[in-house]
């Protein structure tokens, strides 16, 4: 299978001439791709002047709410993320469980939002460093999976991701080492074939994100066997972000 690549721009860039640059040099570079997925998920902001130009990559959002639509300020749904072409949404970011104290109750619901409306769900799990250090690393990506995918019809998981994002790797510089996001993607896979079915536990694909570069990158791929890659400061550089994909192509 082909690896999936996820660029998360978060915040970025803070101007729309900017983010078309992005996007225009992005599509220049990825042209003669065809070995990788690419998914970009820019700001909403820039997803609609994105939506005519992209043939080399699939657009993906960086949340969701999970109502389709009425009195809901400040809310975008599933159904016109879709109108605009996105096929992909990111949830349950660290940034999002911290700053904006997204619970595991509002992810479970975004993500039974995404799902029906058949978009591809990425839930994003991971632990912080005092949990590493405590050594409750699997009982908190247990405790994140059960939780949001809490009443989840099996069919339906054949449209979900889970990234493995350690915190303490989120934008830090320093990465996972390859055999731990290994090991914690095929804890990932046996709990998954526990609570649905093996078939599942094994198609189920798992991303790795945390401090990529192009130095690291095809680590995970080649030696951990992650599935693909959560990728966030990197990916606001277009020739490090394509030297990554291009190795993996
Ligand atoms: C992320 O935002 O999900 C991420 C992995 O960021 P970075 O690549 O900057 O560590």
């Amino acid at each position: 299978m082909r690896s999936l690549i996820i660029a998360n721009w978060k915040c970025n860039p803070s101007t729309f001439k900017e983010a078309k640059i992005l996007f225009n040099s992005l599509k220049k570079r990825l042209k003669k791709i065809r070995n990788v997925e690419v998914v970009i998920c820019p700001p909403f902001v820039y997803l609609s002047s994105s939506k005519f130009q992209v043939l080399s990559f699939k657009l993906g959002a960086q949340d969701v709410f999970w109502e389709e639509r009425g009195a809901f300020t400040g809310e975008i749904s599933s159904k016109m993320l879709k109108d605009l072409g996105v096929e992909y949404i990111i949830l349950g970011h660290s940034e999002r469980r911290q700053i904006l104290k997204e619970t595991d109750e509002m992810i479970n619901k975004k993500i039974k939002a995404t799902l029906n409306n058949k978009l591809k769900s990425i839930l994003c799990i991971g632990e912080t460093e005092e949990e590493r250090k405590e050594g409750k690393t699997f009982e908190i990506l247990k405790n994140q999976i059960e939780k949001a995918l809490s009443n989840l019809q099996t069919y339906k998981l054949r449209n979900l991701i889970i990234a493995y994002e350690p915190i303490w790797a989120i934008g830090s510089g320093k990465p996972c080492q390859v055999n731990e996001a290994m090991t914690a993607a095929l804890f990932i896979k046996k709990l998954i074939s526990h609570l649905y079915n093996q078939k599942i536990g094994r198609s189920i694909r798992i991303l790795y994100g945390g401090s990529v570069n192009s130095l690291n990158a095809s680590n995970y791929i080649r030696e951990a066997k992650m599935d693909g890659l959560l990728i966030g400061g990197v990916s606001l550089n277009s020739k490090e972000f394509v030297k990554i994909i291009k190795q993996l192509n």
